[in-house]
């Protein structure tokens, strides 16, 4: 049987589950904020360009970057006459945000990521100061994980994306709605920044060690840059409790933690 090359196989490597779902695409449409706020709007992973379609119309400078050679080359015949869209073929976390973003002062992104890279996508965004905002599609059980308050995940990616964003979760949606399906639920998620300093690297490097053996108490938890004794003196000098593990001290106390404690 020869195989028909006019028909587009979805790749499963590049996290393809196209959107198909009108009244999803609908809701997310009405959740996302008003964007005379912004003056630039990335989308990543355009992919069949469901979510792409509404966002054109709005007449801002919008970004699109699309690793797949195949749906690339579809949304530069479709969105030739264009003039607010770039298109751009490549990985996004090896985009140069700093420089793509120059022109402008504050993004917001609406996407439904390839749930493979999510984290990664996040903690590179999350560098960029100018990202005011991400509305996102993620796997459901990202989604409770970032759930500050209910999460029984916590972690130090958790605590450093609450510290520099607000986290609204918005609505569920089942496999049925993307094609192909896949095997996970999903939820689409809103980060709102909330602290504007530049992303510290040195603060994430530092909680991370301490969640390295999560059933582990805090103190058991060997950690390369603080002695056992200082961290022992630290908590009791803070009124909290030595058997406290990491999962159960909130991103503020890891920061005051990181300030006292940290690389001077
Ligand atoms: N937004 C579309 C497609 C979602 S599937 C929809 O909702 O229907 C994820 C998309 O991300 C696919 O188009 C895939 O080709 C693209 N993608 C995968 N890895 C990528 C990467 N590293 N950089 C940019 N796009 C990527």
């Amino acid at each position: 049987m020869s195989r028909d090359y006019t028909k587009f196989f979805p790749s499963k490597q590049m996290g393809q589950n196209f959107l198909i779902d009108r009244e999803i695409v609908q809701s997310i449409c009405d959740i996302l904020p008003n964007f005379a706020l912004y003056d630039a709007i990335l989308e990543i992973g355009p992919g069949k360009g469901v979510i792409t379609r509404h966002l054109v119309s709005l007449n801002i400078p919008l970004f699109c970057i699309e690793l797949d050679k195949r749906l690339f080359a579809d949304l530069k015949i479709k969105y030739q006459a264009c003039k607010n869209l770039t298109l751009i073929n490549d990985d996004v976390l090896m985009v140069d945000f700093v420089k793509l973003f120059q022109p402008y002062k504050k993004i917001i992104i609406v996407a439904n990521i390839p749930y493979n890279i999510t984290s990664p996508i996040i903690l590179k965004c999350l560098n960029e100061v100018k990202i005011d905002a991400m509305y996102l599609m993620v796997q459901k059980e990202v989604a409770r994980k970032l759930n500050y308050h209910k999460t029984t995940n916590r972690n130090a990616f958790v605590n450093i994306v609450n510290y520099y964003y607000d986290v609204k979760i918005f609505f569920d949606i089942s496999p049925k709605s993307f094609s192909p399906q896949p095997e996970v639920y999903s939820s689409f998620i809103g980060l709102k920044r909330k602290r504007f300093e530049p992303f510290n690297w040195q603060f994430f490097k530092f909680m991370k060690p301490f969640f390295l053996s999560k059933r582990k108490k805090l103190l058991n938890n060997i950690h390369p840059f603080i002695a056992k004794e200082a961290l022992v003196k630290w908590l009791e000098q803070n009124n909290i409790d030595l058997n406290i593990r990491a999962e159960n001290l909130d991103y503020d106390i890891f920061m005051k933690m990181f300030h006292d404690l940290g690389p001077k």
